[in-house]
């Protein structure tokens, strides 16, 4: 993008610059015309054969000039052109800078945003850990390791959080069954389900 840009630019620069050359081309032209044509005009030059031939060079003079003049109206469209498609690029490209910073603010947010849910979930970690005793700690800390870092998700409406499972109606009836204080696990995650009041059980 960032080279096609500059491609672009310098297309457009270099032909701005031949048309600069045929500017003074034409001018250089236009001067020696006058010239030739303020001789002309004086009557200073007398010799029929000299009269001759002076106006013989204004003719190719003329002649040069519209050339030239046709060149460049051909060479000031290309540059129209590149300079168009330079504009097309350069604009393209800081859309794409701005989309660029856009999506950087949004990843800093979202750091942030879980900066601040692990520092949370942190000190919640702290307040709960006295009452965990440490014999499942040790368990749920191996749970941890074996499944992704999740080893305790809640049943949300009759829904695994770790696998997003509904629980069938077996689940729903072993788990109810359960004890308040068994550990009851995911048939397929094998997560620890915490039951909650949102359980729906
Ligand atoms: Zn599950």
């Amino acid at each position: 993008m960032r080279s096609q840009l500059v491609v672009a630019q310098t297309e457009a620069s270099d032909i701005g610059r031949e048309q600069d050359k045929l500017e003074s081309d034409i001018d250089q032209v236009r001067q020696r015309m006058t010239r030739d044509q303020d001789r002309l005009d004086s009557g200073a030059i007398t010799s029929a054969k000299d009269l001759e031939s002076l106006q013989h060079e204004v003719g190719s003079l003329h002649k040069r000039q519209r050339d030239l003049e046709d060149v460049e109206l051909e060479v000031m469209e290309r540059l129209e052109e590149a300079e168009k498609k330079a504009t097309a690029l350069g604009a393209e490209q800081s859309r794409l800078a701005s989309s660029v910073e856009d999506t950087e603010r949004r990843r800093v947010a979202a750091h942030v945003a879980i900066d601040k849910d692990v520092e949370f979930a942190q000190r919640q970690r702290v307040t709960v850990l006295p009452d965990i005793g440490e014999e499942l700690l040790t368990y749920y800390e191996k749970l941890r390791g074996k499944l992704d870092g999740i080893a305790a998700v809640a049943i949300k409406q009759r829904r695994c959080d770790g696998c997003r499972l509904d629980l069938s109606a077996t689940d729903v009836d072993r788990i109810r069954a359960a004890a308040e204080d068994e550990i009851i696990r995911c048939e397929e995650c094998r997560r620890i389900q915490v039951r909650t009041a949102e359980s729906g059980l």
